[in-house]
């Protein structure tokens, strides 16, 4: 930070491997797979931090049909910008996300990067595009086989006569 207000506008660039374990996804707790790859830069221009960064990871899963784990692949490439606080800001109150305690000696960015990450995960994986799930009845995993519950619903006769009263 000291750095980047000492020299306005030069560009630094950072690149970093970093294991995290795990990322904390709507109140749960995600593997990595992988550590975390960081590539970017940053510079200071009139209060203003500019932050460029690529993220490479990846992250365990749950297919949102079957529930397997599977490794989901992230990758993403990113710009922020951090404002600086006004002097007469409340200290330790930070008015926006995107912004840093006025004299602050250190942005913490890792924070930041996780939340990008949280946000680039997909909101329904699947293991498989035409993964079959779980029976709601039974829970067996379809993808194995089907269970005997399907077999009896199909050959329960109240579903054909339901089917006639069907338009
Ligand atoms: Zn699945
Ligand atoms: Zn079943």
């Amino acid at each position: 930070m000291k750095q980047l207000k000492a020299s306005k506008g030069q560009i630094f660039a950072f690149e970093k491997l970093e294991d995290w374990g795990h990322l904390t996804s709507k109140g749960r707790p995600l593997e990595y797979t992988r550590p975390v790859h960081m590539k970017g830069d940053a510079h200071y221009r009139d209060g203003i931090v500019y932050v460029r960064v690529q993220i490479t990871t990846e992250i365990e899963v749950e297919c949102s049909r079957c529930l397997k784990l599977i490794s989901q692949s992230v990758q993403l490439a990113e710009s922020l910008e951090f404002q600086e606080e006004p002097e007469t800001g409340l200290q330790g109150v930070l008015l926006d996300e995107f912004s840093y305690e006025y004299g602050a000696e250190e942005l913490e960015l890792m924070a930041y990067f996780e939340k990008l990450i949280a946000a680039s995960l997909e909101i329904k994986p699947l293991c498989n595009a035409d993964c079959r799930g779980l029976c709601p009845t039974c829970g067996q995993n379809l993808n194995q086989g089907s269970c005997t519950c399907t077999q009896k619903r199909s050959k329960d006769p109240r579903l054909g006569k339901l089917k006639e009263l069907l338009p």
